[in-house]
């Protein structure tokens, strides 16, 4: 078993670390989560040195990458302590470049390419969070155009993009397994109207409430197979798992680092409190979940890239990401003492920021619905 880095996955990294330096610092991050702001020029920047195409296809200028990088990438720009700093807008374009049509692929690279956020993605709704089947928005079809009409919820985003991709509900089908459409909705469209959630979480991203009421569009909106809306969205959401995990390793690993360096040189009772057993011990478990979280990331990417059939690992392992970090940067809280809860410390951003994790992608509990099940099934 070969735990090292090839070459480049080693250049890589040290590319994007001078990057992160340059366009990245703690100031940036810090002054767009308490303004509420996106990191546009950060985006702008990863995409002009080229880290925004890997992973995309040839055809469309980027490098094919395998799931490993990608995640050691991803894990390497949350390090940093920035929320969801890549991976996400990949993983969203490649619902489109797989299944929308020639007009929709080249908008939406169009505007990655510009350091935009293309899309927000719309599936949550008021009466269907964790069961998708009550999900009540409706897609009504008629003279080669199509009439929106529902709520959605959540919505991460949703102010900054351009499109909403939209998963509705075709009213006349019966079948429900093949009652749910994916819509490319501009933003703007007559009809639709938003409300922005104050939430704790999360600042860098704006979520919303999104009503459509009596959206009309040209059919020319519909992405892939009528029909097919569930299915296509299913298609990326163990690599989204994936990312989410790496994610969540990435900002915990930056709150032990910062609860490390402090524990090293806060003085208290005349000595550095890092020399206290009951901080080490806090240290030590922070370190073991930390190592223990980037094994479940690494080898999941690495059965990807195998073709090896995931069954219930990409859950299992987000479930365990999510909760794991969490916990790391809540002990990372607790060694900062009282100042760990102000804005100015970092480490309460990290520990907002991955509590959020523990719903988007699918709740803590959601993940043991879908592995317990398939455990279960494994050994019947
Ligand atoms: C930060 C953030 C970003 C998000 N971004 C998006 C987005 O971009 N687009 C989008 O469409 N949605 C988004 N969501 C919504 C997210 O997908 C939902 O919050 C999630 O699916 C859960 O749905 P819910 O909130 O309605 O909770 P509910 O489904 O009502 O669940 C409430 C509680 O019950 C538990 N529960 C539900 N069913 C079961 C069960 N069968 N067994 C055990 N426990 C269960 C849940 O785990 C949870 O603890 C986001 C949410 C957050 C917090």
């Amino acid at each position: 078993m070969d735990f090292g880095l090839t070459d480049e996955q080693e250049l890589l990294l040290s590319s994007l670390d001078e990057l992160l330096e340059r366009e990245c610092p703690e100031s940036y991050v810090a002054d767009l989560d308490l303004h509420h702001q996106p990191p546009t020029s950060f985006r702008k920047a990863m995409h002009e040195a080229g880290f925004m195409s890997l992973g995309f296809p040839e055809e469309y200028g980027g490098m094919p990458t395998d799931a490993v990088t990608l995640v050691l990438l991803a894990e390497r720009v949350c390090r940093q302590g920035l929320n969801n700093g890549f991976g996400l807008e990949l993983l969203q374009a490649m619902d489109i470049l797989e299944f929308g049509s020639t007009e929709q692929k080249d908008e939406i690279l169009g505007l990655l390419s510009n350091g935009e956020v293309p899309f927000a993605l719309g599936f949550t709704e008021p009466g269907a969070g964790s069961d998708n089947s009550a999900m009540a928005t409706t897609a009504v079809h008629h003279d080669g155009m199509v009439t929106f009409k529902g709520t959605k919820t959540l919505i991460t985003n949703a102010l900054q993009s351009k499109y909403l991709l939209l998963m509705a509900r075709n009213p006349e089908v019966e079948d429900k397994r093949h009652a749910i459409s994916m819509y490319l909705v501009p933003m703007d469209a007559p009809g639709l109207t938003t409300n922005q959630l104050d939430k704790i979480v999360w600042h860098i991203s704006d979520s919303c409430e999104i009503f459509l009421d009596d959206v009309t569009l040209p059919e020319s909106c519909l992405v892939g197979v009528k029909g097919n809306g569930f299915k296509q969205l299913m298609r990326n959401f163990e690599f989204e798992r994936l990312v989410i995990s790496a994610t969540c390793l990435g900002l915990a690993q930056c709150a032990f680092d910062d609860a490390a360096s402090y524990a090293a040189q806060r003085v208290q009772f005349g000595r550095p409190i890092g020399d206290f057993q009951l901080i080490q011990l806090k240290l030590t478990d922070m370190a073991i979940k930390l190592e223990n979280i980037r094994n479940f990331v690494y080898r999941t990417a690495w059965l990807l890239d195998q073709d090896l059939p995931l069954r219930s690992q990409g859950a299992l392992c987000k479930r365990y990401a999510a909760m794991a970090a969490f916990e790391v940067a809540d002990e990372a809280m607790q060694i900062f003492g009282g100042v760990g809860v102000t804005v100015g410390t970092r480490v309460s951003r990290l520990w907002r920021d991955l509590r959020g994790h523990r719903f988007g992608g699918g709740t803590d509990e959601i993940m043991v619905h879908i592995a317990g099940r398939q455990i279960v099934k494994d050994h019947a």
